[in-house]
């Protein structure tokens, strides 16, 4: 799976109907490619605002921790640019 297709697949993956296939190809992707696992990650928070009433909702602290953590990875993940997506 490239960037395109995973793109395209991308509101299945938050689909709970999804084949769960189909969602471990994109998990796959997600855990090779930095860009799609940022897109994904800002896409949920983007759900969640929506949903809120259906979610419980994460207190700040955590909220900004998982952030950070995300941020931390992310970085990382540039220094090991040079890998084949
Ligand atoms: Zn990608």
């Amino acid at each position: 799976m490239n960037c395109t297709e995973f793109l395209a697949n991308l509101t299945d993956y938050f689909d709970a109907k999804t084949a769960s296939s189909l969602r471990s190809e994109l998990e796959q992707h997600m855990a090779d490619c930095s860009h799609c696992y940022v897109t994904v990650n800002t896409t949920r928070q983007t759900i969640e605002i929506y949903r809120n009433d259906e979610l419980f909702e994460l207190p700040e602290s955590i909220r900004t921790k998982l952030q950070q953590a995300v941020l931390i990875k992310c970085a990382k993940m540039k220094e090991n640019k040079g890998r084949k997506i």
